[in-house]
C-alpha cells in the first residue's frame, strides 16, 4: 500500500506540474524535449531520433495577444497553445509537430510561422479517408515524409531498428495504460478521478521508458490492495478532455467512480492494440486506420455510440458523462448521433460543456451533485 500511495503521490504531481517535470525529464534523460500538439502524433519516431516527445494540451496563460492570429471562438487549448508560444514559453523546445485535425489546428499551423518566426513547426496530415485502397500507403506516407523532417532537424537520418525499438516501448506503455484503467476501476476511491487523470497525463512529459516502468509498479501495487467501492455513481467518461482538476474535484467529492474514458488525451491514444505482423512503421499506420469510435477518425457507421454502450455494459456503469469541450466542433458534431444511440438504450447521459481555463466550476458542482441523487434514486 505504501509503494502505491508513494507511486501515486509521484506520478500525480508530475501530471500536476507539466513544466517541472518536462525540465526533470530532460536533466535526467539529457534529451531535448519534441512538442507535440494534440490529439495524436507519431511519438515513436520523434522518440527514435532521440528526443523527449512532450504533449502541449493547452494552459491557462492569460490571453493577450493571441486575437491577432486567430478567433475569438477557437478552442481555448489552441487559443492557449499559441499564447504560450508567442510569449516564448516553447523557446526551450527543439521541435514541434502540429497535425491538422481540425480547422482550428490548420489555422495554428499556417499562422505559427507568422507569430512564432524562431520555432517551425513540423506540419503532420491526418488521413480523411481511412477505408480506402490507398488509406495505408497514404498514412505510411505521411509517416515517412515525417520521419525524414525530423531526421533533418536532428542531423541525422532515424534508422529502422531506432523505429522498432521505440514501438516496442510505446506497446509496452500503452499495454501498461490499459492495464492501469482496469487496475483504477478496481480500487476508485484510492485512484480518485481527479488522480487517474494525473497519472494518465504525466505520461506525456516524462521519458516513456521511465514512465512506463513506474506504470507497471503502480499497477502491481494496485492488483495487491482489495476491491474498493465509492458511494457515488459509476460512470464512463468522454470527450476530448476531463480538466480544469477542479473540476474533476466535484466528482470525486460526490463519490463518483471513473470506470473506464473514451476521452482523447487519456485512453484514446492507448486503446487500440497494434497488429501483430509488419514493420514497426507498418503497424503505426494500422493503428491509425484500425482506431474505431474516435470523433477524430471519419468512420460511415459512427460506431462511438455502440462503443459507449458497451463499455457501460462490460464497466457494469449507470451512465455517461460528456465533457463537452468548448468550441471543439468534432466533437460537437459527434455528440447528436452518440446521445441517440445512448438514449434509446436508457443510459442516462450528464453533458457538461467544459473549458481548461474555467473562472469557476462552481455552476456545474450541482449539476454533477444532483446527478448522483437522481442515479441513487432510479
Ligand atoms: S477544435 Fe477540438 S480538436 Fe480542434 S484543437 Fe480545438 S479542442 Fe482540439
Amino acid at each position: 500500500m505504501s509503494q502505491a500511495i508513494e507511486l501515486i503521490r509521484e506520478l500525480s504531481d508530475a501530471g500536476a506540474s507539466p513544466k517541472a517535470t518536462i525540465a526533470k525529464s530532460m536533466k535526467e534523460t539529457g534529451k531535448e524535449a519534441f512538442g507535440c500538439f494534440p490529439i495524436y502524433v507519431p511519438e515513436e519516431i520523434i522518440y527514435a531520433a532521440g528526443y523527449l516527445p512532450v504533449g502541449l494540451w493547452g494552459g491557462h496563460p492569460d490571453i493577450k495577444r493571441v486575437d491577432r492570429y486567430i478567433q475569438s471562438f477557437c478552442c481555448s487549448i489552441m487559443r492557449s497553445n499559441m499564447e504560450m508560444g508567442i510569449r516564448g514559453d516553447y523557446d526551450f523546445l527543439a521541435g514541434l509537430v502540429i497535425p491538422t485535425y481540425c480547422d482550428s489546428m490548420k489555422a495554428i499551423l499556417a499562422n505559427w510561422w507568422v507569430a512564432v518566426p524562431n520555432a517551425k513547426p513540423i506540419p503532420f496530415s491526418v488521413i480523411q479517408n481511412r477505408a480506402s485502397k490507398g488509406s495505408l500507403d497514404f498514412v505510411l506516407a505521411q509517416l515517412a515524409t515525417f520521419r525524414k523532417a525530423v531526421g533533418e532537424l536532428r542531423g541525422e537520418p532515424v534508422s529502422d531498428q531506432a523505429i522498432e525499438d521505440a514501438f516496442a516501448l510505446y506497446e509496452d506503455y500503452r499495454a501498461a495504460m490499459r492495464a492501469f484503467t482496469k487496475a483504477a476501476a478496481r480500487v476508485p476511491a484510492t485512484i480518485t478521478p481527479t488522480l487517474r487523470h494525473l497519472i494518465i497525463k504525466a505520461a506525456y512529459y516524462i521519458d516513456k521508458k521511465v514512465y512506463t516502468e513506474k506504470i507497471k509498479a503502480l499497477n502491481e501495487a494496485l492488483a495487491a490492495m482489495p476491491e474498493e467501492r465509492t458511494e457515488g455513481p459509476k460512470v464512463i467518461v468522454t470527450g476530448l478532455l476531463a480538466e480544469p482538476e477542479s473540476f474533476l474535484d466535484l466528482f470525486t467529492e460526490n463519490g463518483y467512480a471513473f470506470m473506464g474514458d473514451d476521452l482523447a488525451q487519456e485512453s484514446r491514444q492507448f486503446r487500440t492494440e497494434a497488429r501483430k505482423e509488419g514493420t514497426a512503421l507498418e503497424r503505426m499506420a494500422y493503428r491509425v486506420l484500425d482506431q474505431r469510435g474516435d470523433t477524430f477518425y471519419y468512420e460511415d457507421d459512427k460506431s462511438r455510440g455502440t462503443m459507449l454502450k458497451n463499455m457501460v455494459k462490460e464497466t457494469g456503469s449507470d451512465a455517461v458523462v460528456v465533457c463537452m469541450y468548448k468550441f471543439c466542433d468534432p466533437e460537437e458534431f459527434d455528440y447528436p448521433v452518440y446521445k441517440k444511440e445512448l438514449d434509446e438504450a436508457g443510459i442516462p447521459i450528464l453533458y457538461l460543456e467544459i473549458e481548461q481555463k474555467m473562472d469557476s466550476v462552481e455552476s456545474l458542482r450541482t449539476r454533477i451533485q444532483s446527478f448522483a441523487e437522481m442515479l441513487s434514486l432510479s
